[in-house]
């Protein structure tokens, strides 16, 4: 009574691919069997712990692969949960999970690298075909009222389904060799391949009519660092992830006190998610006493360090489960505690003394080490020492630097830390913010990370030293550093009565755009910049939400001018002798667009153009014509207050 039914058409596409590769490591159709069957396997234990009505439960939870030289064929049987008819055609009919469904992703786009890629990809049961003529799965499920079924397929659309005479639990996978993949009937080969890439299984693996089994079995989180080399970690990390690039840096914790537990940790090389990892969620994986109890755990990391991947087995854990319990809660809480100061520590430790390394992962996850500065405010302490930034200490983006060493070189009668928030580093570099800490060589940290623009919330102060931002209006620099001999005496400041109408011709045109007019102590070579007299922590929330994509208003600033610059000297004149007022309405807006754009807050710095445009037509003309700046001069139009918007204004379009 046996029925024939039809693979998925992705199925039949993968068993196209895997038939006709000329991949060179067949033999990694046994790693992939021996992984379903150890996960059977790690499944009936599981089932075993919940289910007291389990077929064949005194059954060995084993492995057990026999070898037909003559018949061509090799068996690997189970004893895990096993398949009834309805799952053996959801797991070897269709490919729901597993790297297959990225494997044949990556086929669609690159078909010419078949024999490249299929060992980097879990391609799983399948995989069997590129050595099998035929494959025979005879299954019986782990409930005792299910019958045993037995499925075949030759590689070609369909497949058959047909009762089976089976009456132990678990499954028997039958692969039919093809005639130049014999070599896979020998057991020297075999037991060559099982000690190469499935050791570490937690179940024995027996070949033959073995009494003792071929593999360790030894997880390899439980094993004696020193018994460890630096590829077993590697091999471990990319057999979990697919990350074949590898870890930046792993940690093996095997404590005893206040609790047993092992766990081995990764940090991944990366931060971009890989497409081909078989792992989609964050999360460690958890394990109570070997048995797999949580494949994506999140409880035992916080959530800043959600980017950690690996293993953690715990000899305390009830194996019952019932992790609501007290015991289980208490027992979880104590490792997230153990395991995520272990991570800081070492991480701090790198820090410290290695640089080299730990750069590259402070640029991969610094973003996430930031959040969690301004989450949990607990970890403070272990956070700070982890911070790195560009500073204006050398005219190098590629050099780092931490509050340490900042703290070190502050200048003589420095007591604050100065930070510059820009979009990038070119841009900070750039700032009119910078003329006074330059002059008076004063560095400052430049924070051009998104999440940076929220780090003064967490981290308003290191050690007991303020973090100021170089856009404060209250700043005063007083007689912190040295000032430099200026090369040329510094130009003459604007006249007191001259600067007064030169502000109240600002004023009118900026209107509610600007919060206040003011004369600038800290400009050196920039004619204008914006200062903030509002709280740190409610400054930068315009990229806040600028970063988190929220509606957001332009917050209205302070302008300082720089009285000593030819430009406000220029615009003095021309305002003193009744000249162009549409050219003086120009300028000031324009000085002001610049101001924003400098901040790196413009919100559509291309409107400038026409009215620069028209700047320069002045500029270069002798006896300029009246220009008609009234195209220009709408772009940032008067604001619209809402009643309750407090000191923002919106930015229409036009
Ligand atoms: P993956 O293991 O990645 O899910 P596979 O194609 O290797 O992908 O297997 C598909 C499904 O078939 C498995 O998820 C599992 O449900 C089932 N399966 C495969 N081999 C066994 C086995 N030995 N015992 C029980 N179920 C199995």
């Amino acid at each position: 009574m046996s029925e024939k039914l039809t693979f998925q058409a992705e199925t039949q596409q993968l068993l196209d691919i895997l038939i006709h590769s000329l991949y060179t490591e067949k033999e990694i159709f046994l790693r992939e069997l021996i992984s379903n069957a150890s996960d059977a396997l790690n499944r009936l234990q599981f089932e075993m712990l919940t289910n007291a009505a389990v077929l064949d439960a005194d059954a060995e939870l084993a492995i057990r692969i026999t070898l037909d030289e003559d018949a061509k064929t090799l068996t690997i049987s189970d004893t895990g949960v096993g398949m009834d008819r309805a799952e053996i055609i959801a797991g070897l009919g269709t490919i729901a999970k597993s790297g297959a469904k990225a494997f044949i992703e990556a086929m669609r786009e690159q078909p010419e690298s078949a024999s490249d890629i299929i060992g980097q990809f879990g391609v799983g049961f399948y995989s069997a075909f590129m050595v099998a003529r035929q494959v025979d799965v005879v299954s019986r499920s782990f409930r005792s009222a299910d019958e045993a079924v037995m499925w075949t397929a030759t590689g070609g659309t369909d497949y058959t389904l047909a009762p089976a005479e089976k009456t132990t639990r678990g499954t028997d996978v039958v692969v039919h060799l093809q005639d130049d993949a014999v070599e896979f009937a020998s057991e020297f080969r075999i037991k060559d391949i099982i000690r190469r890439h499935s050791d570490y299984v937690a179940f024995p693996i027996f070949v033959g009519a073995d009494e003792e089994a071929t593999n360790k079995q030894q997880a390899v989180w439980r094993r004696s660092p020193s018994e460890l080399e630096e590829a077993d970690y590697d091999s471990f990390y990319k057999m979990q992830t697919m990350d074949f690039g590898g870890a930046a840096h792993h940690l093996h914790i095997r404590a005893d006190v206040p609790m047993q537990f092992y766990a081995l940790l990764y940090i991944p090389g990366s931060s971009q998610p890989n497409m081909f990892s078989p792992r989609k969620d964050p999360g460690l994986k958890l394990y109570a006493r070997k048995i797999l109890i949580e494949e994506y755990n999140r409880e035992l990391l916080p959530e800043y360090l959600s980017f950690v991947q690996g293993v953690v087995d715990s000899e305390d854990l009830p194996l019952s489960v019932s992790r609501e319990s007290i015991q289980a809660t208490r027992i979880m809480t104590s490792l997230k505690k153990t395991i995520t100061r272990r991570i800081l520590s070492e991480l701090k430790r790198m820090a410290k003394n290695n640089r080299d390394k730990y750069l590259p992962i402070f640029q991969e996850f610094g973003a996430w080490l930031k959040q969690g500065l301004v989450v949990e405010s607990d970890d403070r302490g272990d956070l700070e020492p982890l911070l790195l930034f560009q500073t204006t200490h050398d005219d190098d983006p590629s050099q780092y630097h931490s509050l340490d060493d900042y703290v070190g070189r502050m200048a003589d009668k420095q007591s604050d830390i100065f930070y510059i928030i820009a979009d990038e580093y070119s841009s900070g570099a750039r700032s009119p913010h910078l003329d006074a800490f330059r002059q008076r060589d004063i560095e400052v940290l430049y924070f051009t990370q998104p999440v940076d623009a929220m780090l003064p919330m967490g981290l308003p102060t290191y050690k007991e030293h303020k973090l100021v931002s170089v856009d404060s209006a209250d700043l005063d620099l007083g007689d912190i550093g040295a000032v430099a001999e200026a090369d040329e005496a510094p130009r003459e400041s604007l006249a007191d009565e001259a600067f007064a109408d030169l502000k109240s011709r600002v004023q009118q045109t900026l209107g509610e755009r600007i919060s206040d007019v003011r004369e600038s102590s800290a400009l050196v070579d920039n004619p204008a910049r914006l200062v903030s007299d509002d709280e740190a922590s409610s400054r930068h929330m315009y990229r806040i939400n600028r970063l988190l994509d929220k509606d957001y208003e332009l917050p209205v600033k302070a302008l300082e001018l720089n009285a000593r610059h030819p430009l406000m000297h220029n615009l003095s004149s021309l305002i003193a002798s009744g000249g162009d007022a549409a050219l003086v309405e120009a300028v000031i807006e324009q000085v002001f667009e610049t101001a924003l754009l400098q901040d790196g807050i413009h919100p559509d710095p291309s409107s400038m153009a026409q009215r620069l445009t028209l700047l320069m037509q002045a500029a270069t003309g002798s006896e300029h014509d009246a220009l008609d700046f009234s195209g220009a001069g709408t772009i940032i139009p008067e604001p619209t207050r809402e009643a309750d918007s407090g000191n923002m204004i919106s930015l229409a379009d036009e």
